[in-house]
């Protein structure tokens, strides 16, 4: 259970209110119970009373009566307020739950996070995180609150007879202790089973969806649909398990309460017929028993999703506990002020390689580039022009050397001031489901149409805005105009271009552009760049003509 230790941390957070759900759980529950019991008591001490007109006119119907009303209407109230408050209470866990998961996920680098599939960490944070909720709307407050109920019962009970009180008990171990833990332990494999099943299925589906026309073009549609099926059919196999298991246990306490409830007759019959015992009284405690069985019938089958549970908590556990390596200084160091000057960058002896990888990527890498100059270096693909820019941009950290900015360390740099004082241009380049404004206003929301429309047409991407501003409206994206290779590039310099920076990287920046375009398109750089200290990393020659120093990236790190 240790799993479930740091959510279990959060719930302190809503403490009283989840007390108040409980205790209001508790009075709906007693209220329930006696509205039963003084009803059967009512009513076979008015049939008792009614046999002889001395004992029916003296017969108290009135306080009875109140009694019913008192508990008919103490028990919708408490209902009310029960679903009101324990509602309000899950929420506000769920708000803890994802905020302390958000905040843990944030400092991650994308190097940590790469290693999730997307559906998974999808997965992980809207499936698991609503999972964890049934814990204590399932769990912890059925069970406490219906094992408070008993113990009360049982000690009402025992005031009439300590055997009916015994055999209560005997039911109430049964249903709230032995039947659950047999649940559990017979059902939290195929519920963690389920739980994993689930998040296999989703992401091959997210994975068949967004990459059908390579599995249709490779042939491979068939053989990915049938590994799909494959899942499902797992799925419905450990669900199936767990629908016997609920049919079984909830048979099982079924025959339980009716066995009880045979027993209670018996006995109080014989306790009746003998004399010890009153009739009404004997058909209050039968009702109580009638009462406590429809709150523990449900119990051994919420037991079920304890398994489902754990594994949630589990898997939201291993992406908590990644350890984050790249923080940000909050206070800016005074001289790491912005400065519209270029800027120079100085990086010494840079090593890296990936996690859980042996081989550097980067092996004792050194490169400096003056205040306003221009370089690119150039390399097979593959060999770590990327990994870099990563480096530079404080994706992740080196594991050895050193990167300066300005002679300033850039892990001195707060956040902000860092990604304002460079310009970035990422090799894959997002368009996000919005409009072609959105997608460049994100670079600098300050910008106007008319700036907007002149930098695409001297992107030469004139041909999205022929109609002026109205065609800044266009949706593009997965939901809208699909953006060509080289369109979508040139909408990654757009925002590189929008923004003021005294550094510009790029990426790839004329990768999938015909020569004419790349042309236009690298002037418009170049011009841009003129007072701007630019590093391209790329293995296309048109660019390197206008670059002041080229490196091939075995200069860099020579063995
Ligand atoms: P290209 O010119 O094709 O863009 P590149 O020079 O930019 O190539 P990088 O993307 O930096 O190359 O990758 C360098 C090497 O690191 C590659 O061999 C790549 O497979 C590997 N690599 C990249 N990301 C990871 C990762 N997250 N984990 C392990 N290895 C990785
Ligand atoms: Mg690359």
């Amino acid at each position: 259970m240790k799993e479930l230790l740091p959510f279990l941390r959060l719930y302190k957070r809503c403490l009283p209110q989840m007390a108040l759900g409980v205790l209001l759980t508790f009075i709906a529950l007693l209220a329930a119970v006696s509205l039963l019991a003084i009803s059967g008591w009512f009513l076979s001490a008015s049939a008792l009373a009614g046999l002889t007109l001395m004992t029916a006119k003296t017969f108290n119907f009135f306080t009875p009566g109140a009694g019913v009303r008192g508990s008919s209407i103490t028990r919708t109230a408490a209902r009310y307020f029960e679903r009101v408050v324990n509602h309000d209470a899950t929420f506000k866990l769920l708000t803890h739950i994802r905020v302390s998961c958000y905040k843990k996920l944030e400092p991650l680098t994308l190097v940590v996070l790469q290693n999730y599939r997307q559906g998974d960490l999808f997965n992980r944070f809207v499936t698991d995180t609503d999972t964890l909720d049934h814990l204590y709307l399932r769990l912890i407050s059925p069970f406490i609150t219906t094992a408070l109920g008993c113990l009360s019962v049982v000690i009402f009970v025992q005031f009439f007879s300590g055997m009916l009180a015994l055999i209560m008990i005997l039911f109430f171990l049964a249903g709230i202790v032995i039947i659950p833990a047999v649940v559990y332990r017979f059902g939290h494999h195929p519920g963690e089973q389920i739980s994993d099943q689930i998040k296999q299925l989703r992401t091959s589906i997210i994975d068949y969806i967004s990459g059908y026309t390579d599995l249709v073009i490779n042939g491979a549609e068939p053989a990915f649909k049938a590994l799909i099926t494959d899942n499902e059919k797992k799925l419905y196999q450990y669900e199936e398990h767990m629908a016997f298991l609920s049919g079984i246990s909830s048979a099982a306490i079924t025959i339980l309460s009716g066995l009880t409830l045979l027993a209670m007759i018996g006995i109080s019959s014989v306790l009746v017929s003998s004399g010890i015992m009153p009739g009404p009284v004997a058909a209050m405690l039968i009702l109580i028993t009638i009462g406590m069985s429809e709150a523990i019938i449900p119990l051994p089958q919420a037991m079920q999703v304890l398994g489902k549970i754990k594994r949630s908590a589990m898997r939201i556990n291993a992406v908590l506990q990644q350890k984050a390596n790249i923080t940000f200084v909050k206070e800016p160091v005074k001289t790491n002020t912005i400065s519209s000057d270029a800027a120079d960058i100085d990086i010494t002896h840079l090593s890296y390689r990936y996690p859980g990888t042996t081989g550097f990527i980067l092996n004792d890498l050194n490169l400096h580039l003056l205040p306003g100059e221009k370089v690119a270096i150039t390399g097979h693909t593959g060999c770590g022009k990327s990994t870099l820019l990563n480096l530079l941009t404080r994706a992740d950290n080196p594991e050895s050397g050193q990167i300066n900015i300005n002679q300033q360390p850039v892990d001195t740099f707060t956040e902000n001031v860092l990604r304002q004082t460079m310009a970035v241009m990422p090799q894959r380049i997002h368009i996000f489901n919005g409009t072609l404004r959105d997608n460049l206003l994100l670079a600098n929301s300050h910008a106007n149409d008319e700036q907007l429309i002149a930098l695409l047409t001297q992107l030469n991407l004139h041909y999205l805005c022929k109609n002026g501003k109205s065609d800044l409206n266009t949706r593009i994206g997965t939901t809208g105009r699909v953006l060509s290779g080289g369109e979508t590039r040139r909408i990654g310099i757009a925002r590189v271009l929008l923004q003021d920076a005294p550094i510009v990287l790029l990426d790839e920046p004329s990768e999938g552009l015909d020569s004419l375009t790349e042309e236009k398109v690298l002037k418009a750089i170049i011009n841009f760049c003129s007072n701007r200290t630019l590093l391209v990393l790329t293995h296309k020659p048109a660019i390197l003509q206008y670059m002041d120093k080229i490196y091939p990236w075995e200069y860099l790190q020579p063995e």
